[in-house]
This record gives structure tokens, C-alpha cells and sequence, in this order.
């Protein structure tokens, strides 16, 4: 059995661990940094299977908060990472294309009640009467919309590129030396937790891995996606994150590709979201469809079904008849990281165990709030304190204190 001792120790390098030891090498953080993972490859990551929408339109001053510093570092993703990986980056593909929620009269009033927010926050969006809405996609369905508001600076990317930028910017290849942070290539097993008087645990002392090496570290932050919960449970800990399947699926239409008024959306086809939450998006050159289904199991599934594409599509088409006749060309299963007290990010400390950092439970929203949140916890563990991104609101102390953070614009 072996047994290494670094100062911080990041389990899981998806794009929130990545981001983290990013984040601390770009904060001057001097000390051994290491991440294990299980899969380099990320072959079931779910920021590789994501659909690649950015957005700032949330429904809570965190979310929007978070997204909002998030989208300003992705605008210029290949800058700041060449600030600190002396390169820059291969492009992720961001396109602010726009956000666009189409509205019906029950969930118009909802969006409206979001608008005092966004305007302090100085959210940049457009809100569209249903016709307006139809004529940016010409031919639309707006007979029972009540309005749509269009994210402005929102957008897409390509999470894989983001992965694999951010994987070559950290650990270095491809001709980026690295930001001198150790792969550990393994399984965390389990915490290393000292138990106080009463035995409960009271500090994380680093991980054993599924060899039963051990690496003994400063400070450990679990950024392990929908497996977090498994590591937290293995360790005796509240499970507070379980996976959720969602499919995803790419199809060609039947005619010449859609078209969109060009002088009005001159970055490509928005993100367009049903008010059913259906919702659709150009990728590849083909239409990529996703909606959270009911049926979806809350487990480690990553079973592809194309039973429910049929009827999406129709819906699809229903909405935008130019969509009509959509075929199926390929799709895959991937896995939301649920955070199981109230569907939002957990953001640092835990509230129990000392030396341990939670940096997960994003339940489908954490590509496009990772910049921020890991750099919020970079600072709490470089000054023990989150300086400059500090959200409070998603702080993992909530759970025992039952303070649920309410958010409905999720999809
Ligand atoms: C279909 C789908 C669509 C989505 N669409 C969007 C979207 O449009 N916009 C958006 O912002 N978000 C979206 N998401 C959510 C987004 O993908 C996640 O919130 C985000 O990728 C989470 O990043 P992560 O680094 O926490 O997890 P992951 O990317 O899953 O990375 C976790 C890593 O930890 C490793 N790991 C796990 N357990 C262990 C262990 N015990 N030991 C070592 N390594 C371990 C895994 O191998 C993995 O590489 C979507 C997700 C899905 C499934």
C-alpha cells in the first residue's frame, strides 16, 4: 500500500475539478495540487455528454450570479487560459447564439417576476411578444405563447473541447507543460475521516483508493459529478448528490436546414426552449433535442433509448414546422449530479468535516456555472475565504440549517 501527502487533493477531473486546480495555480497557489481520476478519457463524464447551453436566464440571484461570471470567463476562455497555461487553448466552440424561453400564460407571469432581478444584475435580455418571437424563427408556432425573452450574451459551446482544453491547460500535453498538478489515476474509494470524541467525523484527512493507496492530503475537495454522493455514502456520510439519466438526441431535417432572421440572431439558431422544456439547439449541422422526461431513472444508467423520439420530434415540429420530419441520426445517455435538499450547486465547506470541500450536486446546470463556482472554491481554500465569488446561498452549511435555494428556471 502506498502513500503520498499533497496539499490539496481534487477528487474528480470533469470540468469542475479542472476548473478548481486551474483556479488555484491562477490564484498563486504554490503547494502540491492533485486530482484523482478515474477515467482521464471521460468516457462517462457528464460534462462530456452535456448539451452545451450557457446561459445567465436562472430565477435566483445565485444562479444568476454565478452563470453571469461564469459566461464572461467563457467569452474569453482561450484568454485566460493562456494567462496561466502559457497557450492558448483549442476552441470550445462558444457561440452566443441566445437563450431563447418561448412562454405560455401560465408561465409568462413567472419569467415577468424574474425581470426587477435581472435588471439589478444587469442581465442583458429582450422581452418578445409572441409575434416578435415569430419573426426571429420564421414560421414558429406562437398561437399559445404570452411572450418569450431572449437571453442576449447566453449561448452555446462544446463541453468535450472545454474538458479537453482545460485537461491539456492542468496536466499538461499536446505542448501545454501543465500547471504542475499530479493525476492520480484511480478510484477514491472512500474519505479518510478523523472521528472526534463521540465518533462522528470531524475532519477529512485525504482518500484511500480502490487499490487501498492512500493519499493523505491538506485539503480535499470532492468534485466527482453524480458519483459524489457514492463517495460521500462510502464514507459514512450523508448522501447528498444521486445521478439522474437524461437522453440526448441528434437528427437531421427532412428539408433545407431551418432558417432563422439572420440580422437579428447573427451568431446561429438560439438555444429555442418550449414551454414544455423541450429543447432544441443546432449542433454538428443537425438539431440536437433534450427534455428532462419523468420517466428518466435516478440511477448509474447509461441505457440510450429511442422510444421517446418520436414524439419529441413531433412536438418539435409542432412548435416549428420547419423542424418537421426530423431523423434520428445518433444519441447517448449521460448523467445530471443531483443535489437530492434542492437541485442546485453545493459551493464549499462542509458544514460537519473540516478539510473538505464540496464543489458538486450542479443537477444539470454546471458547465455553465463552473468557472465561478470553483474559482469561489479556490479562494475558500487559498484564503479561507471566497474573496471576490462568494454565494452564500449555495454554501453546503444550507442543508442542516434547512435553507433550501429555491430555483425554478431549470430544465
Ligand atoms: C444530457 C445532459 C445535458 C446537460 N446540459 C447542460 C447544459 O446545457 N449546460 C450546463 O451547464 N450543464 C449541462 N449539463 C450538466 C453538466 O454536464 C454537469 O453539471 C457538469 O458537467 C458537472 O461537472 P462535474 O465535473 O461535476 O462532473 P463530471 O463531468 O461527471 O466529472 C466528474 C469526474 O469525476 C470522476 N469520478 C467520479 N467518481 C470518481 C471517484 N470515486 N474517483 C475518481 N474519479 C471519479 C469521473 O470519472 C468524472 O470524470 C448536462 C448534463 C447532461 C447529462
Amino acid at each position: 500500500m502506498k502513500r503520498e501527502t499533497v496539499d490539496v487533493l481534487i477528487v474528480g477531473g470533469g470540468v469542475m475539478g479542472l476548473f478548481l486546480a486551474f483556479h488555484l495555480r491562477r490564484l498563486g497557489v504554490g503547494g502540491s495540487v492533485a486530482v484523482v481520476e478515474r477515467d482521464p478519457r471521460h468516457g462517462q463524464a457528464s460534462t462530456a455528454r452535456a448539451t452545451g447551453g450557457v446561459r445567465q436566464l436562472f430565477g435566483s440571484e445565485a444562479n444568476v450570479r454565478l452563470a453571469r461570471a461564469s459566461l464572461a470567463f467563457y467569452e474569453r476562455f482561450a484568454e485566460e487560459v493562456a494567462a496561466v497555461a502559457g497557450r492558448a487553448p483549442e476552441p470550445i466552440g462558444f457561440r452566443p447564439s441566445g437563450y431563447l424561453f418561448l412562454a405560455d400564460e401560465r408561465s409568462w407571469p413567472v419569467w415577468l417576476a424574474r425581470r426587477p432581478l435581472w435588471e439589478r444584475l444587469g442581465v442583458e435580455a429582450a422581452w418578445l411578444s409572441p409575434a416578435e418571437a415569430g419573426e426571429l424563427l420564421p414560421g414558429l408556432c406562437v398561437s399559445d405563447l404570452a411572450g418569450a425573452v431572449l437571453g442576449l450574451r447566453d449561448g452555446v459551446y462544446e463541453p468535450p473541447a472545454i474538458l479537453r482544453a482545460l485537461a491539456r491547460a492542468v496536466l499538461g500535453g499536446d505542448g501545454f507543460p501543465g500547471l504542475g498538478v499530479a493525476l492520480v489515476s484511480g478510484e477514491a474509494a472512500r474519505l479518510l475521516l478523523r472521528r472526534g470524541p463521540a465518533g462522528r467525523p470531524v475532519a477529512c484527512e485525504g482518500v484511500e483508493l480502490a487499490s487501498g493507496d492512500r493519499v493523505l492530503a491538506g485539503a480535499t475537495a470532492l468534485a466527482a459529478g453524480a458519483w459524489s454522493g457514492r463517495v460521500l455514502g462510502a464514507s459514512g456520510l450523508p448522501v447528498w448528490v444521486y445521478p439522474r439519466r437524461r437522453l440526448v438526441y441528434l437528427a437531421r431535417p427532412a428539408g433545407p436546414w431551418p432558417a432563422w432572421d439572420e440580422r437579428r440572431l447573427p451568431h446561429g439558431l438560439p438555444m429555442v426552449v418550449d414551454p414544455t422544456g423541450l429543447h432544441f439547439r443546432e449542433r454538428y449541422g443537425l438539431v440536437q433535442l433534450v427534455e428532462a422526461r419523468p420517466d428518466d431513472p435516478d440511477a448509474f444508467d447509461f441505457t440510450f433509448d429511442d422510444r421517446p423520439f418520436p414524439e419529441m420530434a413531433r412536438r418539435a415540429a409542432q412548435r416549428w414546422p420547419r423542424l418537421k420530419g426530423l431523423r434520428l441520426v445518433e444519441g447517448w445517455a449521460g448523467l445530471y449530479e443531483m443535489c437530492a435538499f434542492d437541485g442546485n450547486g453545493l459551493v464549499g465547506p462542509h458544514p460537519e468535516v473540516e478539510n473538505l470541500f464540496l464543489l458538486t450536486g450542479f443537477s444539470g446546470h454546471g458547465v455553465m456555472q463552473a468557472p465561478a463556482a470553483a474559482l469561489a472554491v479556490a479562494e475558500m481554500i487559498a484564503y479561507g475565504t471566497a474573496k471576490t465569488m462568494d454565494v452564500p446561498e449555495l454554501r453546503p452549511e444550507r442543508i442542516p440549517a434547512g435553507r433550501p435555494l429555491r430555483e425554478e428556471a431549470v430544465l
